[in-house]
Formats: C-alpha cells, sequence, structure tokens
C-alpha cells in the first residue's frame, strides 16, 4: 500500500512516503491509553484552552496549509484556504460548546427519585477519513473527541499524506498532548487490528459505501461502536415558484463545488415543469462560467479531479450511463487528453430507474436533470435511491418547502442554499449513506458513555 502525493493539475509525484511498520501501530495505541488514562483526571474545559490553540494555528497559518490540499487533491486555493477556515471554525465551535453539550443531564422518573446522565470518554477512535475534505473531515471527529478525552488514531485517504501529515504538524504546534492525536500511514489490515484492539473503542468513517460496508463489520464483529458517513445521490428540487437567478447560482455551486467530489452535492436536478426551460438554459450558462486551469492560480473556477484514476472512474461511469439510455443536454463527454485529471461538467438527462447506473454515486461534475410535475413525481424520483443523504430545494414558499423536505429520506435538506455542514448542525445521513451524526452536540456524544445515573 502506498501513500503517495500526487499533483492531479500535473501528474507529477510529490512524496511518497514509508508506510507505518506494526511497532508503530503499537506505540499509537500505547499512547493513546496513556492520554485516555490522563484525560480521565482533567475537566473538558482544560482540553478546550488547548483545542483553541490548533484553531488558532491553522487560523494563522492559513495559506500554509492550504497549498497541501490544492497540491494534494487539486482543489482550488481560494476553496483549500476556506477549508482551512472552516476546519479551525469546526475546532472553535467545540472550544465555545463542547463542554456545555457534555454536562449532566437531570431525567425525570415516575417513582419520583433523582436520575442524571453523564458524558465520559471511552477509550481511542480510528478515524478513517477521504481525501475530498481532508482537514475538515480529520477535525470533525478529532475536536468533539479530543474534548470528550477520546484519542484518536489518523487512517487518512493514500492519496493526500502531505495533508494527513499538515494536521498531525498543526497538532505538535499546538501543543495537544502526545497520544491524543496521531497519523499512521496504515494499511487496511492495520486498521483492522486496531479496531479489534481493546484500547479501540470505536471507528469513525467517511467515505464510500464499499468501505463502509467493510469498516462497519469490523466493527461489527468487534462489538465497536460506529458512525459511517458515506455517499449519496441528493436531489436539487426546484419549485416553480422559485427565484430563479438563486436556484441556478445555488444549484451549479452545488454540483460542481469541488469538481462535483462533494458527499451532499446536487446530484440529481428535479426541476418543474413551469421553470424547467428557462432554468435549464440559465443553467447551461452558469455551468460554462466554470473553466478548468491551474488549481493554483485564483483565475481558474473549476479544478482537475482528485487524480487520475478518479478521471478514468469516472469517465467508465458517463461511458455506462450513457449506453443505459441516458443522453448528454450539455457539455462534452469526450475525454481531456493530457497530464491533468480534468473533467468537462456535463448535464445529463433521460436517466430512467431501469439504467444499471441510476442509483450510482456520480463523484465529479455530472449533474442528472429531471423534469417533474407535482409533489408525488417529486417524492418519486427523490426516494428511489439507496442513498439518503441530504438535499436542496428552491422555493420562494418556505411553508412549502418545508412540508416537502418533511417527506424526502435523507438525514438533511437544505432551502434555497445548497447544503453545508455547518458546526452546530447534525450532519449524517440514512440508507446506505451511513447512520451517526457529526457535528453539533450530537457529534460529540456519538463516542461518549452516556452513562444513566439512578437515585
Ligand atoms: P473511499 O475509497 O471509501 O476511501 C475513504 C477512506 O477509507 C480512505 O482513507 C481509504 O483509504 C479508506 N478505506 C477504503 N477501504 C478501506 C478498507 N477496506 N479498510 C480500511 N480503510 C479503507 O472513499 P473516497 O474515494 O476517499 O471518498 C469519496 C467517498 O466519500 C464518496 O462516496 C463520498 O460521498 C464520501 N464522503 C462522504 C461524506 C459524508 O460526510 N457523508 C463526506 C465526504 C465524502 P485509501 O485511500 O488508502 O484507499
Amino acid at each position: 500500500m502506498s501513500y503517495r502525493a500526487v499533483n492531479p493539475y500535473d501528474g507529477k509525484v510529490i512524496k511518497e512516503f514509508t508506510p507505518s511498520t506494526d511497532a508503530e501501530v503499537e506505540q499509537a495505541l500505547s499512547a493513546a491509553e496513556t492520554f485516555y488514562q490522563q484525560a480521565k483526571k482533567q475537566s473538558f474545559e482544560q482540553r478546550a484552552a488547548q483545542l483553541a490553540k490548533l484553531a488558532a494555528e491553522f487560523t494563522k497559518n492559513c495559506d500554509y496549509y492550504a497549498r497541501f490540499i490544492t497540491t494534494n487533491m487539486g482543489k482550488l486555493i481560494a476553496d483549500a484556504r476556506a477549508e482551512v477556515n472552516k476546519t479551525a471554525a469546526f475546532a472553535q465551535y467545540y472550544v465555545d460548546y463542547g463542554a456545555a453539550a457534555l454536562e449532566n443531564q437531570d431525567y425525570s422518573v415516575i417513582a419520583k427519585q433523582p436520575a442524571h446522565l453523564e458524558f465520559s470518554s471511552i477509550g481511542a477512535i480510528v478515524a478513517v477519513e477521504p481525501w475530498n475534505f481532508p482537514y475538515t473531515q480529520v477535525m470533525r471527529v478529532f475536536a468533539p473527541n479530543f474534548i470528550l478525552g477520546n484519542p484518536v488514531i489518523l487512517k487518512h485517504a493514500s492519496i493526500v499524506p502531505e495533508c494527513a501529515q499538515a494536521f498531525e504538524t498543526a497538532c505538535q504546534a499546538a501543543d495537544i498532548p502526545t497520544g491524543a492525536f496521531k497519523n499512521l500511514f496504515a494499511s487496511y489490515d492495520q486498521v483492522n487490528t486496531m479496531i479489534s484492539d481493546p484500547r479501540v473503542q470505536g471507528v469513525a468513517l467517511t467515505g464510500s459505501e464499499k468501505a463502509g460496508a467493510k469498516i462497519a463489520a469490523a466493527a461489527g464483529q468487534n462489538i465497536k461502536k460506529s458512525t459511517m458517513e458515506l455517499g449519496g445521490t441528493d436531489v436539487c428540487v426546484v419549485l416553480d415558484d422559485a427565484d430563479l437567478a438563486k436556484a441556478v447560482v445555488g444549484a451549479a455551486k452545488g454540483r460542481l463545488n469541488n469538481s462535483g467530489q462533494v458527499c451532499t452535492a446536487a446530484k440529481r436536478y428535479l426541476v418543474q415543469d413551469g421553470i424547467y426551460d428557462k432554468f435549464l438554459a440559465a443553467l447551461k450558462q452558469e455551468f460554462a462560467k466554470y473553466q478548468p486551469g491551474d488549481p493554483l492560480d485564483e483565475k481558474t473556477t473549476l479544478a482537475p479531479l482528485s487524480s487520475k484514476s478518479a478521471q478514468e472512474h469516472l469517465q467508465k461511469q458517463v461511458k455506462d450511463v450513457l449506453a443505459g439510455g441516458a443522453e448528454v443536454l450539455w457539455g462534452n463527454p469526450e475525454p481531456i487528453s493530457g497530464p491533468g485529471a480534468f473533467f468537462n461538467p456535463l448535464i445529463i438527462t433521460g436517466m430512467q430507474f431501469d439504467n444499471p447506473m441510476y442509483d450510482q454515486e456520480l463523484f465529479g461534475p455530472v449533474a442528472q436533470i429531471y423534469r417533474v410535475t407535482d409533489e408525488a413525481d417529486i417524492l418519486k424520483i427523490a426516494n428511489h435511491s439507496n442513498y439518503g443523504l441530504g438535499g436542496a430545494i428552491y422555493s420562494e414558499d418556505l411553508t412549502a418547502a418545508r412540508q416537502l423536505a418533511a417527506k424526502i429520506e435523507t438525514g438533511q435538506v437544505a432551502i434555497n442554499q445548497p447544503l453545508a455542514s455547518i458546526p452546530e448542525l447534525p450532519f449524517g445521513g440514512i440508507k446506505h449513506s451511513g447512520y451517526g451524526r457529526e457535528l453539533s452536540d450530537l457529534g460529540i456524544r456519538e463516542f461518549a458513555n452516556i452513562k444513566t445515573v439512578l437515585g
């Protein structure tokens, strides 16, 4: 297994990393256990002060950390800076509210006895994370667990090793105690070894459905708690009364942000009959504004995909989508040659339920569009999916939009804006999009011992 940073813009190898040895895995587990035991003697507030230093480190050296994102996985540099700042914001949220979310909670019981819940740490958590948001995804697991007193051992995606290392460097710069966070360039076998180790009490995965099935099975076999943040085929519903300009800009951004490599991207546009033609015409113009180029150049609007293999995989998927009966409504489906992992944005129509690719996640700038009539039609398509991550609705009638949101079978829906992760709000899915929630007060309790005390 190789951990290699290759620039997806020019295909040049930046740096290769030596895989972690079994001895290093053992060292990480041992240091994690030491931190876990020591942290029990500290208050949540003490660790909040340390986490504040980590947030400040990311903010202060934003450009330094952002560059690794862009060179390792291709994100536009402005978006990479935004990610670094969001990483800091996730940490700061738990600095400000983490301890409060873990305060004892009183419960009343019928026999009128006092009862309360206490929240405490359980042990080390293994975090297996993806490349598409290489720092925020890690912070979503690290910040709440650090406040709680659970150490985190990271196995990051093999294509963003400099980001993984930079996160560890940031922790060291912020004097996060040894053992509280460790990056390992671990193999799949070593991940399984860690999951079965009694010092590890949980595993958090963000990634594909395939990886989710494997890691969840390993966790299940060892009776360990897990959270699964997996893929999605989110809808973006545009109702007749939508503000057209807002819907078009939001829908395009929702699909093309990060070159379409976002779990909650607007992968399926469901557009009501009355606005369909105007929406599509404006959408084509909006898509045309996204132009590929060097992601380090501030003027570039469309980044490459994360790797050549991601480009090849998406090309194959699009070929299969078209072979299954769908057609390209806008854009050039021909592969882009050259060393960069670029992919032309596409708008595809005619995707039927019997297309073998119907429920596949297309992780790139490929949008599907459907003309829909009424609510029943919208829900028939929206809920015809094994996934259930998120969605967006554009309508000027907030009440109607909220009523529709309640009927969409996903973990989250945004109204009149693309769905994004916000520290105060729970983030996660249902069905094959996974289970558990990150961020917010729910996120910090996922790996807590929620102890009931009666009397
Ligand atoms: P991936 O291939 O599943 O990889 C995710 C992570 O899992 C990587 O670190 C990968 O390591 C590791 N991994 C894969 N199989 C494993 C196994 N059998 N044992 C141990 N580790 C394993 O996914 P990806 O391509 O990086 O990320 C894209 C996917 O993530 C999409 O489906 C996207 O929707 C989803 N995602 C979901 C959320 C959410 O919050 N719901 C957020 C972001 C992304 P290697 O790199 O070494 O293979």
